[in-house]
């Protein structure tokens, strides 16, 4: 099959490109580099059944047919870079969102839209089903990204009722692991990041909120999954291991063995005090899990930082 990823160059997008590969499907990769870096595909580039095109998404696209999927992943993911960015986060969301169902319909194509939890925004149920319909600041600093991704998928759902478009839509939880972007803000590189440099590791508020992390591995497997499936509603992709972020910090101190100090940095506005997702509609619809424990999928986190570290020595030497 021939697929189209936009945000191929991003974190999530660069592996379910690399998924897509390994499964002898032809991939067009369009990101426009705000957030994603080419480097996470310079492993794919020489591959005859790869091509990357640097576009923005919110502009019109026309791709050769056949195209069988448009994979939607293109979006600023990090607190930090949609807080930044927020006209830009809004626009990817609808317009963007728009410009990718329209050319799934026009080809006939399958369409996968990649949401969030963050759709639950600060949630009054606990763990969160997909029956849920979220407790969402619409005016609040995260409401760009939140609300963005409700408009998507209310977007998506109309395409597949109006349209007959063959829609997913993924609820993708906390994912971490390598391409992450060091700097990003998310608390796993930068907890990361501090330890590994020996520097304080700022947790944010009293670390009493809590997360849920899944291994990048783990989440392609739900995705690939998702996409080939029948299910027309939206589904939870996530790892139900719950956590505090002081815990999860005193988890990183202990892995990487550092002398970093615990710092205390004030609460962002918003900040989702709970988050698990419950996953029993992936498990019965999908047959999917998460396998990779948290020790696993962050030593292999800390691997590719350290080769991050390593080149970045290297070209400065
Ligand atoms: N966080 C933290 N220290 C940091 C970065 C984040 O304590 O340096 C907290 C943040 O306040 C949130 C959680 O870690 O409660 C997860 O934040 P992240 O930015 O990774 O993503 P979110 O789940 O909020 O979208």
């Amino acid at each position: 099959m021939r697929f189209l990823v936009s945000g191929a160059a991003g974190f999530i997008g660069s592996h379910l490109c690399d998924r897509l590969i390994a499964e002898g499907h032809e991939v067009i990769g369009v990101d426009n580099l705000i957030t994603g870096s080419t480097q996470n595909l310079g492993h794919l580039l020489g591959n005859e059944r790869f091509q990357f095109i640097r576009h923005d998404v919110t502009e019109t696209f026309e791709a050769p047919a056949p195209l069988d999927g448009v994979l939607h992943l293109a979006s600023l993911a990090s607190p930090k870079d949609y807080l930044a960015n927020p006209l830009e986060t809004l626009e990817v969301g609808s317009t963007g969102t728009r410009n990718m169902l329209e050319l799934a319909r026009s080809h006939n194509a399958r369409f996968l839209l990649t949401s969030t939890s963050e759709c639950y925004g600060d949630p009054l149920e606990h763990p969160q089903k997909e029956t849920y319909w979220g407790n969402v600041n619409p005016i609040g600093l995260r409401s760009c990204y939140d609300e963005s991704k409700r408009y998507a998928e209310a977007l998506t759902m109309a395409y597949h009722r109006v349209h007959g478009v063959r829609t997913n839509i993924a609820r993708i939880f906390n994912t971490y692991g390598p391409r992450m972007q060091l700097n990003d803000g998310r608390v796993v590189p930068a907890f990361l990041d501090q330890a590994l440099r020996g520097v304080p590791i700022t947790v944010f508020g009293d670390g009493s909120q809590t997360r849920s992390f899944c291994y990048i591995s783990d989440l392609i497997e739900g995705l690939y999954r998702l996409m080939m499936s029948d299910e027309r509603e939206p589904v939870n992709l996530g790892n139900p291991r719950e956590m505090t972020m002081l815990e999860f910090a005193e988890h990183i101190r202990q892995l990487t063995k550092t002398t970093s100090p615990i710092v205390f940095h004030p609460l962002p506005a918003d900040d989702p005090k709970r988050r698990q997702p419950d996953i029993t509609k992936a498990k019965t619809i999908l047959g999917w899990e998460p396998k990779v424990t948290l020790e696993e999928g962050l030593a292999e986190t800390i691997k590719y930082f350290q080769s991050i570290y390593a080149a970045a020595g290297a070209s400065s030497r």
